[in-house]
């Protein structure tokens, strides 16, 4: 078989290495025929195999997530100390407490193993895709997918998907540094190399290595080796790995580990001062161990996987493909979009508007041709035409071959007589393009491209014009065409030598055409949305700057005092000088992608977070440096997608916009959940704490601490994940980045909430103690329970009241409320699980204490929302959230 065949050459003979065959060779080795394998061959070999992927050691089976849930030196402890009381005395007892921690661990277990897969189906959903030949045809399919045999076709831009042999290349250049660290690119060819001699990865010229790139030409090639079999996979444990903790996680199992700390000091402070008061040893060790583990947050970094991760989701429905989990978290915090504007900001669809002829006459050896101008728009491109007539190329080119062709100039019967001998391709730098065409007589130059490089490049003769044109271009640069000059040049042969500056000079300008490319439709509310969110957008385009300033006007991202600045003022700039003013440039025009990575730098160093587009392979390095990086979907190069953080599937600004707004959620929602979680952690210790000061016995049996930890953390808790965003979240300015999550005024709310909520609990016990009641504890424990909800219900908005947000946009924390009572109801009214739980049914005025004692917490948190609306900000919402 062809797959054992090819791991047998590699794994045991190493007879031949793949780059001294032939390719003809190495194709009969694989088995590999020129119309690509079948489906079904490919299946086979994927199903042998393996698909083409790097394993990652450190994915956790589930089996080790559901033990690492025992694993936690306090719940070992309660575990032993259950049974210790179990075999001491009370048997229910040991069982109920062993039985609550087991359904925590699961319930743990269930948070952590969402959040695993959550991160796979992320994963899974960011690789790349690549071109491979089955049965004939060509497809575009995942890396994953690709097996030895496998015929990829390859180009400027793609990541080299597996390790490959070339049999076809065209002026191949490939950038190997992730591997070789050499950062110049290599040539590459397709022929074998020297036998006998050894050839060190760097100088396998006919070979592609699994995550190197092409930044130049086009190859066909065939897939040698996959996964873990390739060079990368050899390497992949020393390759740095995705991040697999973002900032976010980092901090908070930090504050987790803190409170950690501060919980178990308070536990052994419990216990010390409950036996110097001669209480029994056992039940109070096993009261202190109970509430270590109930006010210890160990879920916290699950919560926040699950939370960041179901989000990346919800963006991912939304067009907005998330690369990093890291990005959820920042995008909410961006204070810079710089867009670029065509395709993202544009509809990238360019239509010819405006023919200018100059009317300047033509060198005489070209008199004789058809309507130049129309020519060069026929001619002087890469446009291909599918087999439907649909055309397919760069959009500024298409729309100047389509307005030709609408004239009767048709690219292919122009090309039999005008037969293309040579080109200069289009390069961002010089701005222009340019093809040499056969004639009777010598051959003729096309040139198309930015007025003012043409304009540099005249004949002498049209010197006394030049004015007139490039007012000509000015004018309609103002008026938001993109301009472009088309010019000709005889040649009385072919020419030797293709250099720009050898070929485009004495040329003669016959037309200037301005094209539109009209704004999306939602472009100028997303802008808008931004600005009232205290979000700046910025445009970058190689357009010119009366072009770009006549669209940024449009879009409402250039206003009165906003700089336009281009890029040779950008370079001509001292740094000092650019970084005072970098924040007040709302509009970059012909631009270059090097120049981006100067404009993110000017505007971090003044502490912005800035999100930045990007597709070609030039801008990777500003997509890896931006906060969050986003590459198009469409339009995006392979080498853009790998270095971004966010992919847009639509390439729309307005789907950027969309992002931050749910990251700006997803953030508020893990704030919401956090202040939860601990405020009723802080509750319940203060409970315990402060009962000996008023003469109280403890309030809560450990089965209670543990029973309110399980309900109150595990049901409500996760429901706040789905909370819907607040309907001021683009109101407000972005998050200060860098602050700490239990920031001071945070840290206050969860002290005097968990004050009241273990004052409104030992209250209830006393009362019923003073009117005799001996159901005190069930009391205190209901109300415990049911202030949580209270506060749950409170906190869902951070300054809006409970009754203008309304109940019923989260079904699901109405869902969790409501089942958290009928359980409680439950145990304290079932006859069977009173003895197991230390309950008794209370009677009808006991009931309605609880119930008004209850929503204490409920109307304190309410009224302080209220304060705050009135204008006293004292601990702001912001700062909180922060
Ligand atoms: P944006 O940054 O808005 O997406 P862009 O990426 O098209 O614009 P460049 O590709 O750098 O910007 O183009 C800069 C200028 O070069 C254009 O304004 C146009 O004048 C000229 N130009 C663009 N494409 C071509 C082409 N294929 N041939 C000749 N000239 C071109």
């Amino acid at each position: 078989m062809a797959e054992k065949m090819a791991l047998s050459s590699k794994e045991t003979g190493r007879q031949t290495p793949f780059h001294e065959l032939s390719a003809e060779t190495v194709a009969q080795l694989l088995e590999s025929p020129p119309q690509g394998l079948s489906h079904a061959e490919a299946q086979r070999r994927l199903a042998r195999i393996g698909p083409n992927v790097l394993e990652d050691t450190k994915r956790r089976t589930a089996l080790r997530i559901l033990l690492g849930q025992f694993g936690d030196l306090m719940v070992a402890i309660l575990l032993v100390s259950a049974v210790i009381s179990g075999v001491l005395g009370d048997l229910t007892d040991a069982l109920i407490i062993i039985a609550i921690v087991v359904l925590t661990a699961v319930v743990g277990f269930i948070q952590e193993y969402r959040a695993e897969r959550a991160m796979e189906v992320l994963k899974s959903m960011a690789g790349g895709e690549v071109k491979v030949i089955r049965e004939g045809t060509v497809v575009s399919l995942p890396h994953s997918q690709l097996v030895p045999g496998d015929r990829v076709r390859l180009e400027a831009g793609d990541v080299i998907p597996a390790d490959l042999r070339f049999t076809d290349v065209h002026q191949l250049k490939v950038d190997e540094s992730v591997l070789t660290g050499e950062s110049h690119n290599v040539e590459k060819h397709s022929e074998p190399l020297p036998s006998g001699v050894s050839h060190v990865l760097a100088e396998r010229f006919n070979m592609g290595f699994k995550g190197t790139h092409v930044t130049q030409g086009r190859a066909a090639a065939i897939v040698v080796a996959t996964g873990m079999r390739t060079e990368l996979g050899r390497i992949a444990h020393l390759v740095q790995q995705n991040e697999t903790v973002t900032p976010l996680q980092r901090r908070l199992s930090l504050l987790g580990k803190k409170l950690s700390l501060a919980v178990l000091g308070v536990c052994t402070l419990v216990f010390l001062f409950g036996f110097l008061r001669g209480e029994e040893p056992l039940l109070l060790l096993l009261t202190a161990v109970s509430l270590a583990v109930a006010a210890i947050p160990e879920a916290l970094p699950a919560v926040v996987t699950v939370t960041l991760a179901m989000g990346a989701r919800r963006l991912a429905r939304q067009k907005a493909l998330i690369r990093k989990l890291s990005a959820v978290e920042t995008i909410g915090a961006v204070t810079y979009i710089c867009a670029d504007k065509t395709g993202t900001l544009t509809k990238n669809q360019m239509a010819v508007q405006i023919l200018f002829r100059t009317g300047a006459a033509l060198p005489e050896p070209l008199s004789g041709l058809p309507d130049p101008a129309l020519l060069v728009m026929a001619l002087n491109n890469d446009v291909a035409a599918d087999p439907k007539g649909h055309f397919l190329g760069d959009s500024t080119e298409v729309a100047l071959v389509r307005f030709a062709a609408l004239q009767g100039y048709v690219k292919e019967e122009l090309e039999h007589k005008f037969p293309r001998v040579g080109e200069l391709p289009f390069s961002s730098d010089r701005k222009c393009m340019s093809t040499v065409h056969a004639l009777p007589e010598g051959a003729v130059l096309l040139v198309k491209g930015a007025v003012e490089s043409l304009l540099e490049r005249l004949a002498p003769v049209w010197q006394s014009r030049l004015s007139e044109w490039e007012a000509q271009a000015l004018q309609m640069a103002t008026q938001g065409y993109r301009v472009l000059g088309l010019a000709v040049r005889h040649l009385p042969h072919p020419p030797d030598r293709w250099e720009p500056t050898h070929l485009e000079r004495d040329l003669t300008l016959v037309a200037l055409v301005g094209i539109m490319d009209p704004p999306r439709e939602e472009a100028a509310a997303a802008v808008a949305e931004c600005k009232k969110a205290g979000i700046q957008p910025v445009m970058i385009t190689g357009d010119h700057k009366m072009t770009a300033a006549a669209i940024g006007h449009q879009l409402g991202i250039l206003e009165e005092d906003d700089i336009v600045l281009t890029g040779p003022e950008l370079d001509a700039m001292p740094e000092e000088v650019f970084r005072s003013v970098a924040h007040k440039v709302k509009v970059y025009a012909r631009t270059s992608p090097e120049q981006k990575l100067r404009i993110i730098t000017a505007l971090q160093e003044r502490g912005e977070i800035v999100a930045m587009t990007g597709d070609g392979v030039n801008d990777a390095p500003a997509l890896k440096k931006a906060h969050i990086g986003i590459a198009m979907g469409l339009n995006g190069t392979e080498v853009a997608k790998e270095a971004s953080h966010l992919i847009l599937l639509d390439d729309n600004f307005a789907t950027i916009v969309r992002a931050v707004r749910q990251g700006r959620r997803i953030f508020d929602n893990i704030v919401k959940f956090i202040r939860y979680t601990l405020t009723s952690n802080s509750g319940e210790i203060w409970a315990i704490v402060l009962a000996p000061f008023f003469q109280l016995p403890t309030p809560l049996h450990p089965v209670h601490i543990l029973w309110v930890n399980l309900l109150t953390d595990g049901l409500p808790g996760l429901a706040l994940a789905s909370e819907p965003e607040e309907t001021d979240v683009m109101e407000r300015p972005p998050r200060p980045p860098q602050t700490s999550f239990l920031s001071g005024a945070l840290a206050l709310k969860v002290l005097w909430v968990g004050l009241l909520m273990g004052l409104v609990t030992l209250a209830t016990q006393a009362l019923a103690l003073h009117l005799g009641s001996p159901r005190w504890q069930t009391m205190a424990f209901s109300v415990l329970c049911f202030s949580q909800l209270g506060n749950v219900l409170a906190l869902r908005s951070e300054r809006k009241s409970f009754f203008q947000r309304g109940l019923w946009n989260n079904k699901q924390l109405l869902g969790a409320v409501l089942l958290t009572v009928a359980l409680q109801t439950l145990i304290v009214y079932v006859p069977a699980l009173n003895p197991v739980f230390k309950t008794q049914p209370l009677n009808l005025w006991e009931w309605i204490m609880v119930g008004v004692m209850s929503t204490c917490v409920f109307w304190a948190v309410e009224l302080e929302k209220w304060w705050q609306r009135r204008g006293h900000t004292g601990q702001s919402g912001k700062n909180a959230t922060a």
